[in-house]
């Protein structure tokens, strides 16, 4: 099932979400397969459960975009423990389609988290990997990209929101 994502503007995207507690569970898969399948639809490389309207710390990423099944990743409950380097990149999000903008991340993101089945891995990316880690990891604590751009930038984005909010735009 693909999901409608919410976008900038509803309060789940600003909360921080709840650890999943149960694994393995129909309930867990299913909402993982909707997960990438809502990704993929979208021609995103990163999508975060609050992002569908579900306050738990999961997140799924594929940077290959749906070409390479090898890519795959389910983070569920991640913590970052080193993050190296540094990259200034585009980066735009689902939740506020339509603006991208250079935002600075680590170059290498290293990270503690469990899959589906509760088993612990540890994973590092660097490059759009780490950039993707970074973005999903940040929508589980109520943290936007918008966030990391200037006040200056920030503000006019959210004017523009604003504007396609009035004209009824951005549902
Ligand atoms: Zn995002």
């Amino acid at each position: 099932m693909v999901y409608k994502i919410v976008k900038l503007g509803h309060p789940v995207l600003e909360q921080v979400a709840e650890p999943v507690r149960e694994f393995d569970t129909p309930e867990l898969h299913q909402l993982i397969g909707d997960m990438f399948e809502t990704m993929y639809a979208h021609k995103g490389v990163g999508l975060a459960a609050p992002q569908v309207n579900v306050s738990q710390r999961l997140t799924v990423i594929d940077t290959s975009a749906g070409e390479d099944p090898a890519q795959k990743l389910v983070l569920i409950n991640p913590e970052i423990t080193r993050l190296e380097g540094s990259q200034v990149g585009e980066e735009g999000c689902l939740s506020i389609p339509g603006f991208r903008e250079d935002v600075k991340r680590a170059m290498k993101a290293t990270l503690h988290a469990r899959n589906a089945k509760g088993e612990e891995f540890e994973i590092t990316g660097e490059e759009l990997l780490a950039r993707a880690m970074q973005h999903e990891l940040d929508h589980l604590n109520g943290i936007l990209f918008l966030q990391h751009l200037s006040a200056l930038k920030r503000d006019l984005i959210r004017r523009k929101i604003r504007k396609l909010q009035k004209a009824g735009e951005w549902e």
